[in-house]
């Protein structure tokens, strides 16, 4: 297995979208196609993969804008945790709010569970709630690569103001499920630079390493 992958900032928000799958098997996953499907698909192309899923960390009209598009272009399945499935229902009030075109998305097609094996990559799903009830991170152990979504930034961490937001979940997420992982794992965060788990351990203002 040779895992190769892009991350880029897509859409009005500038969501961090990351095209990852295994080179050998040509099976890949889109994380969060916020936006810019052209850009997306290019990754894809370059990149040589068939996208079997569009990925969410969660259900933020951000990290979703360009699902519909390539929904219909690809065979590929909708995945969200189910817990922001409320939140998936109102993404076209979402857009209304932050005043952006809907583009329509179908229903998920599978719910993500804490602990599911990714099918490609050798990835694993870490359900980490509190910036949203569904939020999930996915975690490649042999490339040491964890996507935290809006969990967790370089020296910050997910706003937990919008509904179903929830601090002391944050917190909890953080420091038992990430926190947990190996210092040197690089993190694709949902906006801006990447950072590292030892990084954010040693620096993060908002989440200390728990005792
Ligand atoms: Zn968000």
């Amino acid at each position: 297995m040779t895992i190769v992958y892009e991350s880029f900032p897509v859409g009005p928000l500038q969501c961090n979208c990351t095209v990852l799958g295994d080179s050998e098997s040509g099976r890949g996953y889109i994380f969060d196609p916020g936006g810019n499907p052209e850009r997306i698909m290019e990754a894809v192309e370059k990149l040589g993969l068939r996208i079997e899923a569009l990925v969410h960390t969660h259900a933020h009209l951000d990290h979703f804008l360009a699902a519909g598009r390539i929904r219909s272009q690809t065979d590929a399945r909708i995945c969200l945790q189910q817990d922001d499935k409320f939140l998936w229902d109102s993404l076209e009030t979402q857009c209304a709010m932050f005043g952006l075109p809907y583009e329509p998305v179908p229903d998920p097609d599978h719910w993500l569970e804490h602990d599911e094996p990714l099918s490609c990559g050798g990835g694993i799903c870490i359900h980490t709630p509190g910036h949203t009830p569904g939020s999930m991170s996915f975690y490649f152990e042999n490339e040491e690569l964890l996507i935290a979504g809006d969990t967790l930034f370089q020296n910050s961490v997910g706003r937990t103001d919008l509904p179903g937001g929830d601090t002391g979940k944050l917190v909890d997420s953080i420091q038992t499920r990430l926190y947990s992982l190996d210092d040197e794992t690089t993190v694709i965060t949902g906006h801006g630079p990447s950072t590292s788990i030892g990084h954010e351990i040693r620096n993060n203002p908002f989440v200390t390493a728990r005792g």
